[in-house]
């Protein structure tokens, strides 16, 4: 159920609700916006909150069930598209973040040489896998610790804020030293008790698809997030599992759309994960601009014929620059700023 107070309500009025809630029960997460404030009352049993009467209590202007399986993270609690704020770069509602740096982290030089094409490219915000999901045991694993110890190098020197995978809650502590937003990958997209605990958390998070989930699915996911107490999701769409071989995985596209009309979320696109080969990631990353992504996720190399990790679909460092500027023309196209170049973007 969604509790939505009149404008002009006062603190003490939607505090008295959000006890009447609890009382009941229920978990009260109240959402103050400019003008009003929305209360959703969420693992409710929907009788027990409609029999609170709620709509007799001062300040209160109506209260609504929220109808979808996922409640804080629909479109109906929040009622537009939100921004999420990353170390000073806004994602969502025209501010478009480009994420982009090495797949892993593989050594200091070679990190810090991607980060800085980002950088001079234009890039938000520098990825990097401290802690890397690998298909085969026997393939680079990444070199954990030290790695977030390079990225919080690269940070401090390119001043770009940090997006690092976090694979296992028993590195949560030492991801979050660094982290200025958590990646939860693919594969990890329904490990339950990871979602959990970076939903106990402050730090902001990506949330990309898993690889055979269906947006329901995956929105359930970022609901399990939310539903700690951490409502800066990020999703993103990465490609899924299809029958297609000529390419590593098929982009959904109309992902886009369809998720940006059921969440308040933003979504972002990484099409370097869908790809798996250099050629194909600038026009799937305009087609993913023009769709309405929030963002592009991708991977930037120094020297991608000997990287560690999916070498393949590293854009080259050295082109990066022109790269973002082809890109670029389908974020101008769109209307949208380039996150970290504009501060009048609201939150
Ligand atoms: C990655 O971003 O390097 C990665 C492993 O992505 P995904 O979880 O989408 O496969
Ligand atoms: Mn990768």
């Amino acid at each position: 159920m969604m509790i939505v107070m009149k404008e002009g309500a006062t603190e003490e009025q939607v505090r008295h609700v959000i006890d009447r809630i609890e009382q009941a029960g229920a978990k009260a997460h109240p959402s103050v916006g400019e003008f009003i404030t929305v209360i959703g009352a969420i693992g409710d049993d929907r009788e027990i909150v409609a029999s609170l009467q709620l709509e007799g209590e001062p300040g209160v202007e109506k209260v609504v069930p929220i109808l979808k399986p996922y409640k804080l993270v629909s479109n109906d609690f929040r009622g537009g598209a939100s921004v999420v704020e990353v170390g000073g770069r806004k994602i969502g509602r025209g501010s478009f973040a480009l994420i982009a740096g090495p797949c892993a982290v593989e050594s200091r030089e070679q990190t810090m040489a991607s980060a800085r094409a980002c950088k001079a490219a234009g890039a938000s915000l520098l990825r990097g896998g401290a802690y890397k999901p690998r298909t085969s045991p026997y393939a680079f694993q990444g070199l954990g610790k030290e790695g977030l110890q390079i990225l919080a190098e690269a940070r401090e020197e390119t001043g770009l804020p940090i997006v690092t995978e976090l694979m296992d809650v028993r590195s949560l502590d030492d991801v979050l030293e660094v982290a200025d937003m958590i990646q939860i990958g693919a594969r990890n997209m329904q490990n339950f008790d990871l979602l959990r605990e970076v939903g106990r958390t402050n730090t902001p998070v990506l949330l990309k698809r898993g690889i055979a989930a269906t947006i329901e699915e995956w929105l359930l996911s970022a609901e399990y997030i939310a539903n700690q107490g951490n409502a800066d999701i990020v999703l993103c769409e990465r490609g899924i599992r299809t029958f297609e071989t000529a390419y590593r995985s098929t982009l959904d596209i109309q992902a886009v759309p369809a998720a940006k009309q059921l969440t308040s979320l933003p979504v972002i696109v990484d099409p370097s994960h869908a790809a798996g080969k250099r050629d194909l990631i600038l026009p799937m990353a305009r087609a993913a601009v023009v769709a309405g992504a929030d963002g592009l996720i991708v991977e930037v190399h120094p020297a991608p014929e000997a990287a560690l990790c999916d070498g393949p679909q590293a854009l080259h460092s050295d082109n990066f620059g022109a790269w973002v500027a082809d890109v670029r023309r389908c974020v101008d196209l769109m209307g949208l700023v380039m996150a970290g170049e504009d501060a009048t973007v609201a939150v």
